[in-house]
């Protein structure tokens, strides 16, 4: 049997804003991530990046895995995230905006929710050379759904570009902002050469998807460490798909 792929999304790691805060779920607290990253390992899972992950996807391998992913680049990933990825042996993809390093998540600004310092390149090297990956998140974190087909395509190929550029390594992953895209920017996606693009689909890919739609198990603030191994080990997110 076929072994499920289970991708998990994250976003900030770090002290969770007061409730009530806009977004407030999308923060995980380091002590949380740290001791999913733990049950995971205990489990007998390993934790891989969108790069290391692609033996699964393409179906060469079939032990047990999960996938990991940032979206937007913040630097608490960094400081949060990667000494305990580092202390669990696993790999993760960050998805950076290619047009904001150094910057915030100033999209998001509109919908009160509180600004947070992006990675710098120089941060991003560190994230590289402690063996993670960089994928792209788009130039300007745009909703593609909102642009004509040379800015899309701009969004899409040209983060690839500006990514590899900055950063002097392959970028082969994707990541749609907000999760907003159609069958054009799919194909924009497979004509600029990424290898997965991930959405915000719930549900545990599986061997066989479009690795250009991939369905991600989102983990919010509030999901308890149970919950969390339910999203991963049962078929809890898949009934969404
Ligand atoms: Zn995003």
């Amino acid at each position: 049997m076929r072994r499920t792929i289970p991708i998990l999304m994250y976003h900030q790691v770090d002290v969770p804003p007061p409730s009530g805060t806009p977004m407030r779920g999308m923060v995980v607290s380091p002590g949380a991530f740290a001791r999913q990253m733990r049950v995971l390992r205990l489990l007998g899972y390993r934790g891989v990046s969108l790069r290391d992950l692609e033996p699964w996807l393409r179906g060469e391998r079939n032990d047990r895995v999960v996938g990991i992913s940032f979206d937007d680049g913040y630097r608490n990933n960094l400081e949060h995230a990667l000494p305990v990825l580092r202390a669990n042996g696993f790999t993760a993809t960050c998805y950076a905006v290619s047009n904001a390093f150094g910057g915030a998540n100033d999209w998001d600004a509109a919908h009160g929710v509180p600004q947070k310092p992006l990675m710098q390149a120089s941060e991003f090297r560190q994230w590289l050379d402690a063996g993670m990956d960089v994928g792209a998140h788009s130039r300007h974190h745009s909703d593609l759904t909102t642009l004509d087909a040379a800015r899309a395509r701009d969004e899409i190929a040209g983060s690839k570009r500006e990514l590899e550029s900055a950063l002097q390594t392959e970028v082969r992953h994707f990541c749609y902002p907000y999760g907003r895209f159609d069958a054009s920017h799919r194909a924009l996606a497979a004509e600029a050469g990424y290898v997965t693009a991930t959405t915000v689909q719930r549900g545990r890919a599986r061997p066989g998807d479009d690795l250009l739609a991939l369905p991600r198990v989102l983990v919010a603030q509030s999901n308890h460490l149970g919950h969390f191994i339910a999203k991963i080990a049962t078929g809890y997110e898949d009934r969404y798909r």
